[in-house]
């Protein structure tokens, strides 16, 4: 193919010579990251297929159950193929888990007895667990069943507080969360590695506690899982990484035998556990979403590190920096006016398979003490492994961005993005 070719065709799309060219010139400063990238993905692409054929999946497994779901063959070769890529004793991947959020507080309640204590020593954790553990009064919360929580925050430079840990931990300290991404915070995002490193020492002080990481947007980045690590559960959505953009509802945990059995009896009933639970239709799309999770986030990877080194370029800061290693699928850029950002979530809109015609304006979103603005043209509504953006309308007018399901629709976004700035004459080329 000519490269006249995809100029043109990419000039049908809008956009004009000189982004295009600005693109191109980045994207030759990214071909050993990019590499590096493909690599992680190839052997995670192993890992996964490996789980699935000592798991022996078969043809069967694709068909699906209704009513009470006894004998499903497909969803118990399924958690098995989950407990295999995150080598633990045990998984519970479920349609009836219905988002990240409950995935992560069916973990908590499961897990923790009135009288006992949580403890995040990252900090406050993801804005919807506030609700769940009671940090905002809410209906049903952790706080509601006694359920006590303790809080170290990192210190300045982005460590651990060591000391501060130490002395948080105490006699009903039953449970430590560790999330993993940033999420919408900017603190840095963790590698395993750093996990495993605070899971080591919280267990020097306390060996029975349990760990459970908050593994959002983290899984397939790396070569290992926080189960790798120690971690005794990791816990997410199927409609961010695991799912592949196939999976149109769902999330999983991971972990000990034991932590999944109390997770189960809790999803469905006592004595019930994980013997219920039909599959109904969907099994066939967590399989094949699980198959391409790893070369799904390697793009989402990808859009991300390009974004962040086009708009580095254009003098913009952003989070993480371009040549920072990552650990998680999400780019924040942060603009100081809310033109940018609402231009930025514009060209995003405009590149989308789905409701491309639409222009997303920003709004009072229920739970938000500022408008947010969202671009998200996705097949599975509100998926986020798909190419999306949002950002509060207040200082200092930062857009977070994620997502893709490949790599050139990731390009190209991110590149309607930078057009919809020159467009509005945000930005010159
Ligand atoms: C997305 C996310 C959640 C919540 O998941 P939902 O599916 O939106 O409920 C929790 N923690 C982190 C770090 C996340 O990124």
């Amino acid at each position: 193919m000519h490269d006249q070719q995809l100029k043109s065709q990419y000039s049908s799309l809008g956009i004009s010579a000189p982004v295009l060219q600005f693109g191109e010139d980045i994207l030759a400063t990214l071909t050993d990251r990019f590499s590096a990238i493909d690599q992680v993905a190839e052997y995670n692409q192993l890992k996964v297929l490996k789980s699935m054929q000592e798991c022996q999946v078969r043809e069967a497994c694709l068909t699906g159950t209704t009513g009470y779901g006894y004998n499903d063959i497909g969803r118990e070769t399924l958690e098995a193929v989950y407990a295999g890529i995150f080598h633990t004793q045990d998984a519970l991947v479920r349609p009836q888990i219905t988002c990240g959020t409950h995935a992560l507080a069916l973990a908590l309640m499961s897990n923790l007895r009135p009288g006992d204590e949580l403890l995040s020593p990252v900090g406050r954790p993801y804005d919807t667990l506030e609700e769940v553990i009671g940090i905002r009064p809410s209906k049903g919360s952790l706080a509601e069943y006694g359920i006590t929580y303790a809080q170290v925050d990192l210190l300045p430079n982005g460590s651990f507080d060591y000391d501060g840990i130490r002395n948080a931990v105490n006699p009903r300290t039953k449970l430590v969360t560790i999330q993993r991404s940033k999420g919408y915070a900017t603190r840095p995002t963790l590698s395993v590695k750093r996990i495993g490193e605070l899971i080591s020492f919280v267990r020097k002080i306390k060996p029975d506690v349990i760990c459970m990481v908050d593994n959002c947007y983290g899984e397939f980045v790396e070569t290992v899982e926080p189960t790798d690590v120690g971690a005794d559960m990791a816990v997410g959505s199927l409609i961010k990484n695991p799912g592949g953009g196939l999976a149109p509802i769902g999330g999983y945990i991971a972990g000990t035998k034991e932590c999944v059995e109390n997770a189960a009896y809790r999803l469905t009933s006592p004595g019930l556990g994980k013997e219920v639970g039909a599959s109904l239709g969907v099994l066939p799309n967590f399989y094949q979403g699980l198959f391409l999770a790893p070369t799904v986030t390697a793009s989402a990877l990808k859009g991300a590190i390009f974004a962040a080194s086009l708009y580095e370029r254009l003098g913009f800061s952003v989070f993480p920096d371009s040549k920072a290693s990552r650990h998680d699928i999400i780019q924040a850029v942060t603009f100081g006016k809310p033109e940018g950002v609402i231009a930025f979530c514009k060209g995003i809109q405009a590149a989308a398979p789905v409701d491309s015609f639409v222009t997303p304006e920003p709004w009072d979103m229920p739970g938000y003490d500022a408008p947010v603005i969202m671009a998200a043209g996705a097949f599975v509504s509100g998926s986020s492994i798909e190419l999306s953006a949002d950002g509060p309308i207040r200082q200092p007018y930062t857009v977070y961005f994620q997502g893709g399901l490949t790599w050139p629709h990731a390009k190209f976004g991110i590149l309607k993005s930078v057009q919809s700035l020159a467009d509005e004459g945000i930005i010159k080329m």
